[in-house]
């Protein structure tokens, strides 16, 4: 028997989040409130029931403070379970804006640090944030978390993988630029930013000035072969690979430049994945007791296991290395498990 898995919808994780130890800021976290609004990157079924039944049973379950959350979430407007979110997985070009219309520090770039950004976010009292960005930038640099979203790559079709390089912005990515309601295009900024207040209602907190100023200093920089913003310089050094000059990083331009537009606002939502905790287990991935002790036939792995043995990744973790916690801890589970059937 197995745990299933956890996510951070279980009523243990609700009342009282620990935000995780910024790798890149250093700074010292205590315990916060969670956001108020939160979309559910994983479905209904994935609820964590089956770690309560495990604790009733006698399991430990260990570092429950642990969580992982993107903050690049974005409300499917096709929806297949309840708050349904998808992650925007971004090429470096999008200039990334706190409510205020403040540029996020420095390494705060897209795709550069998931945890930092959410910690930096949640500091700025908001539990949103915004991507400015233009139509040659979503069309090389969007790419959509789910199977649904990347019919391409589930399609195993290599001619429409191929396409990514050449196509114009994809399908999926369209229909949300067309009715996703975190998007919002306008060919100019003033219409942009008026839509990004009415967005979020309330108080408009974006002043055009300040959005304009960080967009202006930014476009600037582009004039300067040996430009001091670190995120002009990423995009180059990522351009020096093939590879990502081709699927996903454009050329770098003006956003202002009509030419280059329309222009382009994403509300960005903190999107809730998973714990990085789980039931505790030994190395053969039997689930222990609160003296330490395994509890005979009961073995957890991958997710409900913390992605092994109750935590293996810490505090923060690499992403894209879930799922090899998750195989590892199935194989020693399934091992142990023979061996003790004979
Ligand atoms: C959209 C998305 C993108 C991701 N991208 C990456 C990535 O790029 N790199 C990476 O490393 N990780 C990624 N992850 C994380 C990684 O995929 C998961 O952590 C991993 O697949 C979890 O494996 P698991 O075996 O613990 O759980 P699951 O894969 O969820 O397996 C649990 C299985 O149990 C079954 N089940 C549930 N209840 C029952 C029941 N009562 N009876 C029988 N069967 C049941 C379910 O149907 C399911 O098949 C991503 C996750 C998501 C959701």
């Amino acid at each position: 028997m197995t745990a299933c898995a956890l996510s951070s919808k279980s009523p243990a994780m609700s009342r009282e989040l620990f935000w995780p130890r910024s790798t890149s800021l250093g700074a010292n976290m205590s315990p916060r409130t969670p956001p108020r609004r939160m979309i559910s990157g994983v479905p209904d079924h994935v609820d964590g029931r089956m770690l309560a039944i495990t604790e009733a049973a006698g399991g430990s379950i260990i570092n429950r403070d642990r969580m992982w959350h993107y903050v690049e979430g974005i409300r499917n407007w096709a929806p297949l379970w309840t708050d349904h979110a998808i992650r925007i997985l971004p090429g470096p070009s999008s200039l990334w804006l706190d409510a205020h219309g403040k540029r996020l520090p420095v390494p705060l770039y897209p795709g550069f640090d998931t945890l930092g950004t959410l910690s930096h976010i949640m500091g700025t009292g908001f539990d949103y944030s915004w991507f400015i960005l233009t139509q040659k930038i979503i069309q090389k640099e969007f790419a959509l978390s789910g199977s649904e979203q990347n019919p391409d790559l589930t399609g195993k079709s290599w001619r429409q993988v191929l396409g990514r390089a050449t196509s114009g912005v994809p399908g999926p990515v369209k229909a949300f630029m067309e009715k996703g309601e975190d998007f919002i295009v306008e060919p100019d900024l003033p219409a942009l930013v008026a839509r990004m207040n009415a967005l979020v209602g309330g108080e408009p907190l974006l002043e055009l000035a300040q959005v304009e100023r960080e967009i202006r200093a930014r476009d600037r920089q582009l004039d300067n072969p040996f430009s001091k913003d670190m995120q002009i310089t990423a995009l180059r050094g990522a351009r020096a690979y093939l590879g990502d000059r081709l699927i996903r990083t454009a050329k770098p331009h003006k956003m202002l430049d009509p030419a280059n537009g329309p222009l382009i606002a994403v509300r960005l939502n903190i999107l809730t994945r998973k714990t990085l905790g789980g039931s505790q287990t030994d190395l053969d991935s039997r689930v222990l007791d609160a003296e330490g002790q395994p509890i005979e036939g009961l073995y957890a792995v991958g997710e409900a296991a913390g992605f092994g043995g109750g935590g293996m990744h810490g505090y923060a973790a690499l992403e894209g290395t879930f799922l090899g916690g998750c195989i590892f801890s199935g194989r020693s589970a399934g091992r142990a498990a023979s061996r003790m059937v004979g």
